[in-house]
């Protein structure tokens, strides 16, 4: 019998395919207690599964392509070296011997030290290495409780066209599984602008999240369908079912083929008005991918992804290396590069919930430019390879969740002192350099105006901007039917960034998941929006929208819009709007 489950969608596309199930956090671990004679056997058991470890580990690191984006490998070697390291290659053995204890019981206690010891350190930066010492650990502790490795976590060709449902994942979890090639993934919880959402749709994962009680109605192995537009998941579905969704996988195929003649058409309303569309990047298979599909430049590159799933930050060298590959990619289109924005959802690469020590609301914590200004040593090198970066093509540089103007005054004042740097060293940069900021925090949208007056653009993001506008956490599935981007209060916060553009004469763009979300362009041209930073698989429908849409036409749709008192009244306003210009 075919069973339906629902969840949310995050990642469109139809998949089809045999289940493997994630299941992490499952190790169970206890003390016993061992008699003197078994000391040495005991230290034995526990080098072995250090060894059969890096062994794993090895055999991943030598079976990923060169084609590999460098944080997959710098992730694998980060793990190689903390194997080596005495604090979980030698002080678990001190323990076993002190308190004569199984290796297991050793290595937990061990590992709850090291992570005590993170979450005392103030550097926010390296408190998030935590994970890396639990994903070491788990490894370490499935070997020695004769569990097997999770599947992504061996090389193997098992995973190959299979769909993933796990209870959660983390981003480096998935960039590792589309790796493998898997064809879709499924999780428990997480919200629809988490990262490993975002990041999904960026590898074009067909992908869904909050699938409650999945684990109940699914087997590995089972055969199921992925709707990632609708959400739902059939698991063994009948005959006619499963062709309809082939069909439907073919369907899709072709529309995208249909929307590929738009790429070179210029995005352009019927009434004649001119949209700048970018694209936002954030991992180096995305930076080709740009000109492929006839983005006019990169409007966010998430930067954060270069910091991922290594012990140590990126140097300066490798920021400017980095940036000029991706100005390499564009060819002389613009790239706003956006300063860091760790915290919150992405510092957690691995088992980090089971640490035991989450720090309450994180998102309204030490996140982005807050990291940034704390934190200058990991600010600086950022900061100046971006400035050396343009001098080599149109750089632009974008400072995430703004609150109020001392943060923008302090960013300003740090580039001008880090200009004057190059100056004396006598390297180049662009004098002239466009600086940005970003509206995601309400305080930020009602002062708009007066962020305005001192940047070269702004920047809606509205995942972010949601989020706080509602008091809801991005990633938390219980509070993800608030998650609402046609709330009015959000629509009159987009509206006053717009305006406060207008007026001070400087554009304003939308980098949020809600620009590539075709059901609102149109909303968001009445809106008065005129530039989208969009991820490259939305970009051609919201331009088909756009070139399909005659501005003049909004305004009676935008004023009703600005005068509704719900999202609903708003939606059934929109889905009027959009069957009467099909
Ligand atoms: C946003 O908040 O809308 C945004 C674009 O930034 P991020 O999703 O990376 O937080
Ligand atoms: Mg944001």
């Amino acid at each position: 019998m075919t069973i339906s489950l629902q969840g949310v969608s995050v990642s469109r596309g139809v998949a089809i395919g045999q289940v493997h199930i994630v299941q992490r956090d499952q190790l169970d671990v206890h003390e016993y207690k061992i008699r003197k004679t078994q000391l040495d056997d005991e230290i034995l058991r526990f080098n072995d599964a250090i060894a059969l470890s890096r062994q794993q580990l090895r055999a991943i690191r030598d079976h990923i392509p060169v084609s590999t984006s460098v944080d997959i490998s710098a992730f694998l070697d980060t793990h190689l070296l903390m194997l080596e390291d005495v604090t979980l290659a030698e002080e678990p053995k001190r323990i076993i011997k002190e308190r004569l204890c199984n290796a297991e019981w050793a290595l937990k206690l061990q590992r709850d030290a090291l992570v005590n010891v993170f979450n005392e350190m103030a550097d926010s930066y390296l408190s998030t290495r935590r994970d890396d010492v639990d994903h070491v650990v788990n490894r370490i502790l499935r070997v020695l409780l004769n569990q097997k490795p999770l599947l992504h976590e061996v090389p193997n060709n098992n995973i190959k066209n299979r769909i993933i449902i796990a209870d959660d994942l983390t981003p480096s979890d998935t960039v590792l599984m589309q790796h493998y090639g898997i064809a879709a993934f499924a999780t428990e919880y997480g919200g629809p602008t988490s990262h490993t959402a975002i990041l999904a749709r960026s590898l074009g994962i067909p992908a869904i999240i909050g699938l409650h009680n999945a684990h109940r109605f699914i087997k590995n192995d089972d055969m199921v369908i992925v709707d990632g537009s609708t959400g739902v998941v059939l698991v063994d579905p009948d005959r006619s079912t499963k062709s309809y969704y082939e069909k439907s996988q073919r369907d899709e195929k072709r529309y995208y083929v249909s929307l590929g003649k738009l790429k070179n058409a210029p995005t352009q309303s019927k009434d004649g008005i001119s949209i700048m569309l970018m694209a936002n990047i954030e991992l180096p298979k995305d930076f080709e991918s740009v000109r492929d599909v006839g983005a006019k430049g990169v409007g966010l590159y998430r930067t954060e992804f270069l910091y991922m799933n290594r012990e140590t930050p990126p140097d300066e060298e490798e920021h400017y290396e980095t940036y000029l590959n991706v100005l390499k990619a564009l060819r002389g289109l613009p790239l706003t590069i956006r300063t860091l924005d760790l915290g919150a959802d992405k510092q957690v690469d691995g088992a980090g919930n089971q640490t035991g020590h989450v720090r309450s609301n994180p998102a309204l914590g030490l996140r982005a430019i807050r990291l940034c200004l704390k934190e200058p040593e990991l600010f600086r090198p950022q900061l100046r390879a971006m400035l050396r970066a343009s001098a080599h093509g149109p750089v632009r540089i974008m400072i995430p969740m703004l609150t109020n103007i001392q943060e923008m005054q302090q960013v300003l004042q740090m580039i001008d002192d880090l200009k004057k740097e190059l100056d004396n060293q006598l390297i180049k940069y662009d004098t002239d350099i466009k600086i940005g900021g970003m509206i995601e925090v309400p305080a930020a949208a009602i002062c708009a105006d007066i962020f305005a007056k001192k940047l070269d653009f702004l920047s809606i993001g509205t995942n972010d901007l949601i989020q706080y506008t509602m008091a809801i956490d991005r990633v938390n599935d219980e509070v993800n039917y608030l998650y609402d981007p046609l709330h009015p209060a959000v629509l009159r916060l987009i509206k006053t960034t717009i305006d406060a553009g207008k007026k001070a004469g400087i554009p304003v763009s939308m980098c949020g998941e809600m620009a590539g979300e075709k059901e609102h362009t149109q909303l968001l041209l009445g809106l008065g929006l005129r530039e989208f930073s969009v991820h490259t698989s939305a970009l051609l429908e919201v331009k088909k929208i756009i070139n399909n849409t005659d501005i003049s036409e909004l305004k009676t749709l935008t004023k009703k819009v600005l005068n509704a008192a719900t999202g609903a009244e708003i939606n059934l306003l929109l889905q009027q709007l959009a069957t009467e210009t099909a």
